[in-house]
């Protein structure tokens, strides 16, 4: 079987997404680009997480044919690829229907700076228009609204998370659904203040050293 390692991630981060709450049965799915074999694996399509085994994994290549796997991959297949083709930087996509960053994007609302965290994304989380779920229309949509993000919300349906690899990819859609969380707690109560432009400048930069350095 090609692409042992990625299929394995594919397996071990679907189970953290159901275990962190981050989604429910097959809702979301995960992939990953090796850019080396120019090809995708990504989870099957309407599998519950916790059935889906290495073997399960399907095997995609840049043109969205399948190489290897009997299911039918992921219905979002397009939106992922259409990351890869948009973001050179980006190896990795997490989607999640997570409970607060979904009740934004059912709002049609931005996610602001309310919170420093928001960085994981940029100086915000942006929102691209509904579509139905599978679509090319919302592929279309993800790849004109999400910019130099790494997260975005989809109108009435969810959020979608990208990294240079999965572990930074699962971390912006935890640290986001966090950020979601506060922002919905702070509107129930009050008028959050924001953080301005140019300190979320200033977190920004500060996080891309942030923790342990390899070469540490
Ligand atoms: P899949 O099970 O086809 O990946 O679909 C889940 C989903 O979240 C659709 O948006
Ligand atoms: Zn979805």
């Amino acid at each position: 079987m090609k692409m042992m390692a990625q299929r394995q991630q594919i397996v071990d981060y679907g189970l953290k997404l159901i275990r962190s709450g981050l989604t429910t049965g097959s809702g979301g799915n995960l992939s990953i680009l090796c850019r080396e074999q120019n090809l995708i694996a990504i989870g099957p399509s309407g599998i519950d997480y916790d059935e889906v085994g290495v073997e399960d994994v399907v095997i995609i290549d840049r043109s969205g044919h399948k190489v290897e796997g009997c299911w039918s991959p992921s219905s979002e297949l397009s939106f992922h690829l259409a990351l890869y083709d948009q973001r050179p930087d980006v190896s990795a996509v997490v989607h999640t229907h997570s409970v607060y960053a979904t009740t934004m994007a059912c709002l049609h609302w931005e996610i602001p700076a309310v919170h420093y965290l928001v960085a994981f994304a940029g100086k915000k989380v942006p929102l691209a228009p509904y579509a139905t779920f599978g679509s090319p229309e919302l592929a279309d949509a993800v790849a004109d609204s999400i910019g130099e993000h790494n997260a975005l919300l989809l109108a009435n349906h969810g959020l979608v998370a990208v990294g240079a690899e999965m572990r930074s990819a699962f971390n912006v859609a935890e640290e986001i659904e966090l950020v979601a969380r506060i922002y919905y707690q702070a509107r129930s109560v009050g008028q959050p203040v924001l953080v301005d432009d140019a300190e979320m400048e200033r977190v920004m930069e500060k996080f891309k050293s942030y923790g342990q350095q390899d070469d540490q």
